[in-house]
């Protein structure tokens, strides 16, 4: 059974769209479990319905046309109660509904089972059977398994077609359903989709029309050729070792790259309007599935050597398949499987608009990335048909997570007003850039920036900083191929102090691992967010870190507005260490005659244990600050990046709430000052929160300096302390978003509320 299941799910995987996936389940499952009729409805959203969409067993013309109300029939109850149904008899219950063109009277066992993704109820699996009996355990127990394991197949297969108006076929509605993501950097983009992907994976190549369809094809036929050389050598080298029947591996990828096969295929596509990738590509997977859907373990085994095969063609193809166009769009939204801060580097930051990323979550360093350069990010987009949607038009909502493909005109409009609304608010922002952040019962609560890269630099000054309150010094590691030595590293953090003074600017030590990997330097781990990271990995290598503290020492020479920050602290034993070795770093420069003051050092609260023992870190060193990024992801044991437990992600969580009070008191009991840069403290709603809780600083995106900047000017410490106290008793995250999205209502910065448009 496990193989059944293994293969109908890998076929609904790849089929092409929603059609051919649904085809693929209603044939394999009807056959799979021996009965006479297998069917999916699935829901019309719009029209709150539940459609016939395939069947094996009733009458095809039956499709499309039987329509279901939600509370209606059998196929309702399935839906309604979320549970399988499991009827011996079906025509005799209250609930049965009959529909002549669907023939299905002679029918009398009745199972379905619900189709649910992400908790929302998608389609009901149906199957029939002509004798009166119930279905047994096993049955019932195999069809669940099923319709869990399609939810997720569906929904992608749903979105691929989706492009093509597959919803909106369903519906009948013009504008096929935004994608969802989680929303990674606030703004709207409206742009044209570069899909970036790695030129060896032959997975994610994107469509793309051919700008010669004879070029291509001959590109394409000399580099089966070379394949086909390289095979041959390899034959017979391997002639006296393998014995023939062995050998007959070789012959057959050999068969198979003859012009009939594989490339007369792909020739087709390629005069069909695909480049020889892409072109490569659907065969490949065409071939793959028709392999992977036979019953022989044999055959089904050759759909690894067709991969192969594959793969060696598009080796070959490679120099001429660049991951990049040479020239980016002039609006480019960059779109991938993955897409990496080196990504989005190697496009002009003029033409960047925005980003939409199938992998990764608001906390990914990507779309930290993002927001510092206030570009426009959806991240986790779980249905992303990649491969589809090079060169579509398409929108970027950053503020809701959505994402359109090919949006229709009414569409595109309603953005191009709210990109003219958001130009108003920005302005009325930017005058507030040379005005203090204190509060109207003048308390100063100086903000900050985060910032990674020397481009922010300028962004962030313009945007009214008081300082850096986060340098990720891991940037530059990342985007080297070897360790920076000493003088590199000073002169980059030279730079950016100096760009700020007298400002103060916080120099974080490195803070790589968890998901910000050195290419240079692989951690392997099974759990990278709780292995070897931060200032772990610093400690258990002085000579890497007693380079970086001196360079950061002799950066800061004459310039006296260094702080240095340790991140991911979780015993007082680590800060010891860390002091130590930044004490004798700090003696060696003096040895050798240079004058630098000792910094002020401060670690990040951003563990657990550190929120309980924050007295004892607090003594230690000059000030704390809270990395609410990781904090929250620690507390709620829900991984920043994973995109399926996004929903439970929140710094409003009420947990999150009293472990920062807890912080804030600790800190403020040992008079250390107490700071936030993680992500909530651009956040104008938590912002809120975090002046209640008497946090001395905030540090964020320069993007949303202004916005927090307005918050601070507007509420009282007062009036934030008596919001605070209420939300203090809430027991649900989103009545506390909820609660402070009414106080900015009420405050007037009504523009400011991000979520729910
Ligand atoms: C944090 O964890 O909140 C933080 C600021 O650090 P990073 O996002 O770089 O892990
Ligand atoms: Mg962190």
């Amino acid at each position: 059974m496990l193989n059944t299941l293994r293969r109908i799910i890998q076929e609904v995987t790849i089929a092409k769209d929603l059609d051919q996936a649904l085809d693929v389940i209603v044939l394999r499952v009807k056959k799979a479990m021996n009965v006479d009729v297998c069917s999916v409805y699935m829901v019309d959203k719009d029209r709150g319905e539940l459609v016939l969409m395939a069947t094996d067993g009733l009458n095809e013309a039956a499709v499309g046309m039987v329509r279901l109300k939600a509370k209606q029939g059998l196929i309702g109850l399935v839906g309604e109660r979320e549970e399988p149904v499991n009827l011996a008899d079906a025509p005799t219950h209250p609930r049965y509904q009959y529909f002549p063109e669907s023939g299905e009277e002679r029918y009398r066992a009745f199972l379905g089972v619900p189709i649910i993704h992400h908790r929302q109820l998608q389609g009901v699996l149906v199957v029939q059977r002509l004798t009166k009996r119930h279905f047994s355990e096993d049955k019932v127990t195999f069809l669940v398994t099923i319709a869990a394991q399609l939810a997720g197949a569906i929904a992608h297969a749903e979105a691929s077609g989706g492009i093509d108006g597959l919803r909106s076929r369903v519906s009948g509605a013009r504008d096929a359903a935004p994608l969802q993501g989680q929303p990674g950097a606030p703004g709207v983009a409206i742009g044209t989709a570069v899909v970036n992907f790695a030129a060896s994976d032959l997975d994610v190549i994107p469509d793309r029309a051919p700008k010669d369809i004879k070029t291509e094809t001959s590109l394409f036929k000399k580099a089966v050729d070379e394949v086909r050389k390289d095979i041959q050598s390899m034959l017979e080298r391997m002639e006296e070792v393998l014995p023939a029947e062995d050998r007959a591996l070789f012959d057959a990828y050999l068969l198979m790259l003859e012009g009939g096969g594989i490339p007369g295929e792909v020739v087709r596509r390629i005069e069909q309007g695909n480049w020889a990738a892409g072109a490569l590509r659907e065969t490949i997977t065409e071939h793959v599935r028709a392999f992977d859907a036979m019953e022989d373990n044999y055959l089904r085994e050759r759909a690894e050597d067709v991969r192969d095969l594959g793969r060696r063609i598009l080796e070959k193809l490679r120099s001429r398949v660049p991951g990049k166009p040479k020239k980016f769009p002039t609006r480019t939204v960059l779109v991938g499987d993955e897409i990496t801060a080196s990504m989005l580097a190697e496009v002009p930051v003029k033409r960047l608009a925005g980003v939409v990323s199938r992998r990764g979550s608001q906390t990914s360093h990507v779309a930290i990335l993002a927001r510092a350069m206030g570009v426009a990010a959806v991240m986790g987009v779980d249905e992303l048909p990649v491969s589809h949607v090079d060169g579509r038009s398409i929108i970027v909502d950053g503020y809701t997570g959505r994402v359109y493909i090919n949006p229709s005109r009414a569409v595109r409009d309603e953005f191009k007003h709210l990109l003219r609304e958001e130009a108003e608010l920005s302005k009325e922002l930017r005058e507030l850039r040379d005005q203090p952040a204190i509060t109207p019962d003048n308390v100063g609560i100086p903000l900050y920036i985060n910032s990674g890269l020397l481009a922010d630099v300028t962004p962030a000054l313009k945007s009214g900083a008081e300082g850096v309150g986060l340098y990720r010094t891991e940037f530059p590691f990342m985007v080297r191929d070897r360790f920076p030595g000493e003088d590199e590293q000073c002169q980059i953090y030279r730079q950016v102090l100096k760009s700020f003074a007298p400002a103060p600017v916080t120099l974080r030590t490195l803070d790589v691992g968890g998901d910000k990997a050195l290419s240079y330097f692989p951690i392997e781990e099974d759990n990278p967010f709780l292995g070897w990271r931060g200032i772990r990995i610093s400690l258990d290598h002085p000579e890497i870190f007693l380079v970086q503290l001196r360079a950061m020492l002799r950066a800061s020479a004459g310039l006296g507005n260094m702080n240095i920050m340790l991140p991911m602290i979780n015993s007082v034993a680590e800060v010891d260490d860390a002091l130590r070795l930044l004490r004798r770093a700090h003696h060696e420069l003096i040895d050798t005659g240079v004058s630098i003051n000792m910094p002020h050092v401060g670690v990040m609260i951003e563990v657990p244990s550190a929120v309980y023992q924050v007295r004892e870190l607090a003594r230690r060193v000059n000030f704390v600050s809270v990395g609410t990024n990781d904090l929250t992801q620690y507390l709620l044991a829900v991984d920043r990046n994973n995109a399926r437990v996004a929903d439970l992600y929140d710094g409003l969580h009420p947990a999150v709430l009293r472990a920062l009070q807890q912080i804030v008191d600790g800190a403020k009991a040992e008079r250390t000052p107490v700071g936030v840069c993680g992500e909530m403290a651009g956040d104008p709603a938590a912002a809120i929160l975090l002046l209640g809780m008497g946090v001395d600083n905030l540090s964020m995106s320069a993007a949303n300096l202004p916005r927090v900047k307005w918050v601070i000017r507007t509420f009282t410490r007062r009036k934030a302390r008596n919001l605070l106290k209420e939300v203090l008793t809430f027991e649900y995250a989103h009545s506390v978003r909820t609660f402070l999205n009414a106080a900015l209502e009420d405050a007037g910065l009504g523009g400011l509320v991000r979520a729910g448009r």
